[in-house]
């Protein structure tokens, strides 16, 4: 059994991840930033422990983690770095602090968190550690230059981490969704989603359902030589 911690549990592939571990078996705590009802909605339905947490911040990142091991008996095994925002619009008209949000959110709170549950695990010479980029870090979204260069960023954190982490029997691999039918993309109307299903080799959005089975992969016992991987969740809409 793991101590699974993962970022965004309230809603989306964040609560799919928080069902899939904790229905295998797993003790799992999840952060969220603000959505309380939804956060504990999930935690009833689960047994999962919810702890509010906005990771852009690391103080309160440390303080988080310090609470999961307490809550959980003992630290963390598994993190799941899957909180993320977006924000759609064109580069010239974003503002310095809709930038920061986003790279605060999606690349620097990931590190905060690889930064804060990674002694435990080395002192245990064990760990596994999955980021949740996105296909748009691979290929580039027009009207989301900074969502996009944030996953590109956690493209490197996964393999610079996986070098420097292997060595103490760590895994640090990166999960690359394509289109999820979540809140993060309510804004799409009905014409874009069916023109990106039409991009779309499996010709249809993908399911939070899906992105878990992924992470479970990575976060398995068995997939101890597997790490610096990244692997697409798209329906093939990214090869
Ligand atoms: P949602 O918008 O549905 O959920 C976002 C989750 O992240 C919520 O639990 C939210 O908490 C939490 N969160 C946001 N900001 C913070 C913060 N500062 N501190 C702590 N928690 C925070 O997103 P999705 O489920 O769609 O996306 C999950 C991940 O998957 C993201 O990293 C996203 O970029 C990635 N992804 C999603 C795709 C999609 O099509 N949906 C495609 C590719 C990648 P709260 O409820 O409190 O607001």
């Amino acid at each position: 059994m793991e101590r699974v911690l993962i970022s965004g549990g309230s809603r989306g592939i964040g609560a799919a991840l928080v069902r899939a571990f904790a229905t295998k078996g797993h003790r799992v705590a999840f952060l969220y930033r603000a959505n309380t009802a939804a956060a504990e909605a999930v935690a009833a339905e689960t047994g999962a422990i919810p702890i509010q947490c906005d990771i852009s911040n690391p103080v309160a990142v440390h303080m988080a983690v310090a609470k999961a091991t307490e809550t959980l008996d003992g630290a963390p095994t598994v993190l799941i770095n899957n909180a993320g925002v977006s924000h759609i619009g064109l580069s010239r008209d974003m503002t310095d602090d809709e930038w920061r949000r986003v790279c605060d959110t999606n690349l620097s709170g990931a590190f905060y968190l690889c930064r804060e549950a990674q002694g435990a695990m080395i002192a245990a010479q064990y760990g596994r550690i999955v980021n949740i980029g996105s296909m748009w870090g691979k290929i580039g979204a027009s009207c989301e230059v900074a969502y996009s260069a944030t996953k590109a960023g956690l493209r490197g954190l996964t393999t610079a981490l996986a070098k420097e982490l292997g060595p103490s029997g760590i895994t640090v691999n990166c999960v690359e969704p394509g289109l999820i039918e979540t809140e993060m993309n309510r804004t799409l109307d009905a014409e874009t989603k069916a023109a990106l299903i039409e991009e779309t080799p499996a010709c249809r959005i993908g399911t939070p359902e899906d992105v878990a089975e992924a992470v479970l992969f990575f976060s398995d016992r068995k997939a101890s030589f597997i790490t610096g991987q990244i692997l697409g969740v798209d329906g093939g809409f990214a090869i």
